[in-house]
């Protein structure tokens, strides 16, 4: 058997990416399209949070690109794909910052738009422990719309796999996965943050990628506190095959053969700040490449793993050629 067969055959899927002959843009085909996010993460030290009316000293302020969507973009263009994003940043200095870490990386730009106003932001306090708060402004990201989505559909069509996040508004979401599943095109869905979704998009996702408390927010009452068990009911909710993430313990994959857990390398862990995005990244390029999901996994649990050994999220991000834990 093919190893894409396998793959299709693994995931219930009727196609597998590497082999659904997608469009070309331009000429271009695309490994990965990441519909999604692009976030300036405002970053300061607290040895305390301020309760209401107070007012705190902090450390110095560290502006870094990131958001869902450009994270993933930028890992799967340093593991040497051809990526492209349809995202939206503000006419603001932050929307120049992060416009410029996704062209650094490789990504290519041309769906990248530019919204008058404010950049999405992540403002983030790091307390003493390593403790993360985080308070999203969506800015740009807000205004992504079906129209932009229209306006990308050669893109979109000239891409093996299209990945999703659900920082940017569910009816794009919907738009594009629907564009991409019309080209043959594998879509993959990060639930993150946790919202409803609709069940016909459910059934576009091979995979559904999730992590524990995402996953019982999809499973509501038919949650439990087996992981295995929850990888195999998200199936039962119309999806073609799921990962469930674990952090330092890898991930889960469940498709039509059954559930198969994927065990991460060991590793000092630094920073887990966009390890599941780094992890998503890696198993979409795989995946784009014709493996199976499972060995994607394979790899991917390897990628997040060396996205943990330093500090950032996309300042953590291996290059292809780099030795991977294993
Ligand atoms: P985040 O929201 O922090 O980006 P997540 O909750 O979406 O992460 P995780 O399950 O925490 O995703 O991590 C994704 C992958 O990263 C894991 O499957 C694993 O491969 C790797 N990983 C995360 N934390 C660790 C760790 N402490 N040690 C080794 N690998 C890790």
């Amino acid at each position: 058997m093919s190893q894409q067969r396998d793959a299709a055959e693994h995931s219930g899927a009727e196609h597998s990416a590497a082999e659904h002959g997608a469009a070309e843009h331009g000429g271009v085909r695309y490994d990965v399209v990441v519909v999604g996010s692009v976030n300036a993460d405002l970053v300061v030290g607290v040895d305390r949070r301020p309760g209401p009316g107070e007012t705190v000293l902090g450390s110095d302020l560290a502006t870094h690109p990131g958001g869902k969507g450009a994270n993933q973009a930028v890992a799967a263009a340093r593991l040497g794909g051809r990526v492209g994003i349809l995202g939206r940043v503000g006419d603001d200095g932050h929307g120049a910052l992060l416009r410029t870490a996704l062209g650094e990386a490789g990504v290519d730009l041309g769906h990248l738009l530019t919204t008058p106003g404010p950049s999405g932001v992540a403002l983030i306090t790091v307390g003493p422990d390593g403790d993360n708060s985080i308070i999203v402004s969506p800015g740009a990201n807000a205004r992504l719309t079906p129209a932009d989505v229209a306006a990308a559909r050669e893109m979109i069509a000239a891409a093996s796999v299209v990945s999703f996040q659900l920082e940017v508004p569910l009816d794009a979401v919907l738009a594009a996965a629907r564009a991409a599943a019309d080209a043959g095109g594998r879509v993959v869905l990060n639930l993150s943050p946790p919202a409803p979704v609709p069940d016909d998009l459910l059934a576009l996702c091979d995979p559904l990628v999730v992590n524990e408390h995402e996953a019982a927010f999809l499973l509501g009452e038919r949650s439990t506190d087996d992981p295995e068990a929850m990888a195999g009911a998200l199936l039962g909710r119309g999806v073609r095959s799921a990962v469930v993430t674990l952090g330092a313990a890898g991930a889960l994959v469940a498709g039509l053969a059954g559930t198969t857990a994927v065990p991460s390398p060991k590793v000092e862990a630094v920073d887990t700040t966009g390890a599941g995005d780094a992890f998503t990244a890696a198993l979409c390029l795989r995946l784009a490449r014709g493996d199976t999901l499972e060995d994607a996994a394979r790899h991917a649990v390897r990628v997040g793993a060396a996205a943990v050994r330093s500090p950032g999220a996309q300042s953590s991000y291996p290059a292809a050629g780099d030795d991977l834990p294993t």
